[in-house]
Parts: structure tokens; C-alpha cells; sequence
């Protein structure tokens, strides 16, 4: 491992986040399209070497982002597939988008007023683009779209009818698809479901791509796949709750994380530890310092012995509080543990005793332990964590990412 990447860094296995999605396709019926949701730099994955590397299959449509500056970073890496902004974009980025062929959500209208004005004006300049859009539907989530009624069937007639928009898609999204009684969101689904019927039954105009599931319903609603699904959380290797099933799509873990023990010390009876002197010693211990914490995203809230690393394959708790760039861990019962050897916060120990007896810590742990969720937690990870990529079993120069 190089020198740069001691203090800490996240392994991203990017052949699991291939399987995670082909398992997903391969879970549909055939034809069914993947719209890979890659919002928030991949849920702390990483948006850019995630979408060059699923960009190559057929199966995936395209991408979805969050907001039009992380649609601009795709294609300033060269992700020439169709990206959609599945939130509210406002009209400064409307003019870039159009020239880089980046779907807009819509369901206001003066946002379609205004994506048609940036159109006309880019065809008096010359272009002769348009806007690919993708009605948003509300079927009870109450975030953003128009509602499944008369007025979302006059909202879809206008768009039908405004200069320069081309109505490619329709979505909406389910609020509780991830619970054991899908009862609401096939409510939804169906709710969603009639109203496109009746919009293409009015107007005669066949929308292309109706798209409503999210990874929990690709697992557990496969008759709502429609045209697309929007697959986020489970093509990076973590589960959508706890209430989905498991044994319906193989998903396997995309991220490990890494550091090295920075500072190792004896301390005798009634030494504090951390901030605050919360933990005290009640007998003499041996002490690991971390040289990782808050300030890279690493949970304050595992303080106080709810959270734990693994030394040597073992478990280490961690002692009082998480500090900004450190915290301390028990070593007391890995008397081996020296200064410079590796600390696993997230992933799998190699077993010294053969893979019967692995200790791991899945983001699905670390995100129970600290009360949050599992990507959460990933989504938090910042950029002092450097991700390392990892495919076909070897680690990519930044020239093959
Ligand atoms: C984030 C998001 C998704 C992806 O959801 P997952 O549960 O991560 O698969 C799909 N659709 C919309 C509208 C989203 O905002």
C-alpha cells in the first residue's frame, strides 16, 4: 500500500458494485432498463469511476443525480449516456444542460416556460437542442410533482404542447417501499399507474419511459419495474432496511476502510481518556490511537464503547469520545498490536485462523451502532478519506479510473 494512503483510506471494489448491479438486471425481466443513481458522489462511492465503468452495459440506461452540478461532473468525465436531475433544478443551469443533453425533473410550470425560453434562445444562437424531460408524479410522498389528478393531466398536456420540451419520461417515487407490508407502495404504484394510462389514453401520446422503482422495490416489487428502475443503494452493497429481503438478489459489500495505528500506550488505573474524561480506566490498559474521526465523517456518536475497530483480527472498542481527527481504542487483549499496523474500521479481517473465524464490520453495523443510516454514513465520508479503486482484484492508477 503506498506511503499517501496510511492514515486512512476507502477501498472501493468496483467489481462487487458490477455484480450488485448485474444481479439487479438479472432479477428483472429482460428489456427492463437500469437507471443508475449516482447522486451524491455515489452515496460516497465515488459518481465519476462508478458511472465510466457501468456506462459500457447496454442494460444501463443512463444516470441520475441529484442536482445539475453533479450531472456536469459526469460529463466532464466523459459519461456521454443520458443523465437525469431527479430534483428540482433551478434556471441558472438550465442553458448548460441543454447543450450537454441533461434531463431536467418537471413539475412546475414555469419551469417548463422557462426550459422552452433557453431553447428558443439557443436556436437563435444556432442550437438545435431540446430538453429531454421526466415528469415527476406524486403518488404520496409530498416532496416534489405534480399530483396524480386533473391538474397533473393538464401539466402533462402543456408539456405535450410547449415548444422545444420533449416529454421522455414519467417517475414517481415510493415513500414506503422498503417496509415488510408493501401495502402503500403498491397503492402507489397503482395510483401511478392509472393516471399514466389515463395520460396516454387522453392524448394518444406514447410516454417512453414510465419508471418508479427504487432498489427496495427492485427486490421486493418486481411487477412495479415498468420501463426503468432507479437502482441507488444496493449497487453499492448495502441494504435498503432491514425489513427488505435478502434472499431474493445476492448483493455483496463495495467498501472496506483502512488506517494504521498511529500512537500505542500503557496507561495505569484512573488515567481518563478523550475529551471530557468520559472513560476512565479501571485497570491498567493498553491504548491505540487512531489517527482517524469526525472530521472524515467517522460517527462522534460510536464515543463512549459503541463503536469498534478490528487489530490483528480482533475486535478493538473504542474508549470515550471521537475527537475531529483521532480516537482511542482498547488494545488491552491484543498485546501484539504495535504502532503502524493496520486498523480495519469498515470490512473483513483476514483470518489468521483460516475464514471460519473472520470478524467484519459492515456499514449496515457501523450505521446501527452510531443510530444512523447505513449510507449515511457512506454518503458522510469526505474527501480527506481518499477512495482507492479495486477491479479484477488489483488496485487502478488514477489514468484507468
Ligand atoms: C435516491 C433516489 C433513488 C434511489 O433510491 P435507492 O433506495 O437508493 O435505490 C431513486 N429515485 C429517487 C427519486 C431518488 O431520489
Amino acid at each position: 500500500m503506498l506511503e499517501e494512503y496510511s492514515r486512512v483510506y476507502a477501498k472501493i471494489d468496483l467489481d462487487a458494485v458490477h455484480s450488485n448491479v448485474e444481479n439487479m438486471y438479472n432479477a428483472m425481466p429482460r428489456g427492463t432498463n437500469i437507471l443508475a443513481v449516482v447522486k451524491t458522489d455515489g452515496y460516497g462511492f465515488g459518481a465519476v469511476p462508478i458511472s465510466r465503468m457501468l456506462m459500457k452495459e447496454p442494460y444501463v440506461w443512463g444516470f441520475a443525480t441529484a442536482t445539475a452540478e453533479e450531472a456536469f461532473e459526469l460529463r466532464e468525465a466523459g459519461v456521454s449516456k443520458p443523465i437525469l436531475v431527479l430534483g428540482y433544478t433551478f434556471p441558472y443551469a438550465y442553458d448548460r444542460m441543454l447543450k450537454e443533453n441533461i434531463r431536467p425533473a418537471v413539475f412546475r410550470y414555469d419551469m417548463l416556460k422557462q426550459l422552452s425560453e433557453r431553447v428558443k434562445k439557443r436556436r437563435n444562437l444556432g442550437g438545435n437542442e431540446v430538453f429531454h424531460v421526466h415528469i415527476a408524479v406524486d403518488c404520496g410522498m409530498s416532496r416534489i410533482g405534480v399530483r396524480p389528478d386533473a391538474d397533473g393531466m393538464n401539466f402533462f398536456k402543456t408539456a405535450l404542447e410547449t415548444e422545444g420540451i420533449e416529454v421522455e419520461g414519467i417517475f414517481t417515487h415510493f415513500a414506503r417501499a422498503d417496509e415488510a407490508d408493501l401495502t402503500n407502495a403498491h397503492d402507489s404504484h397503482k395510483i401511478f399507474s392509472r393516471f399514466v394510462n389515463d395520460l396516454e389514453a387522453e392524448t394518444g401520446y406514447h410516454i417512453p419511459l414510465k419508471h418508479c422503482s427504487n432498489s427496495a422495490s427492485i427486490i421486493d416489487m418486481p411487477e412495479a419495474h415498468m420501463d426503468m428502475v432507479r437502482c441507488g443503494v444496493t449497487m453499492y452493497g448495502m441494504w435498503p432496511s432491514d425489513e427488505v429481503s435478502r434472499d431474493k438478489i445476492k448483493i455483496s459489500p463495495v467498501m472496506s476502510i483502512y488506517s494504521h495505528i498511529s500512537f500505542i500506550k500503557d496507561i495505569s488505573e484512573g488515567t481518563p481518556v478523550s475529551y471530557g474524561g468520559t472513560f476512565v480506566a479501571d485497570k491498567r490498559m493498553r491504548v491505540a490511537t487512531i489517527p482517524v474521526g469526525y472530521g472524515d465523517g467517522y460517527p462522534r456518536s460510536l464515543s463512549g464503547g459503541r463503536g469498534y475497530v478490528l487489530i490483528h483480527g480482533e475486535k478493538a472498542r473504542i474508549l470515550g469520545r471521537v475527537c475531529m481527527d483521532q480516537f482511542m481504542v482498547d488494545v488491552s487483549h491484543i498485546p501484539n498490536a504495535m504502532e503502524g499496523d493496520e486498523v480495519i474500521l469498515i470490512g473483513e479481517a483476514e483470518g489468521e485462523f483460516g475464514d471460519d473465524f473472520v470478524e467484519k464490520i459492515t456499514v449496515e453495523e457501523l450505521g446501527d451502532l452510531s443510530g444512523r443510516f447505513n449510507y449515511e454514513f457512506t454518503c458522510n465520508l469526505n474527501h480527506r478519506v481518499p477512495r482507492l479503486y479495486e477491479r479484477d482484484g488489483r488496485i487502478l492508477k488514477d489514468s484507468e479510473i
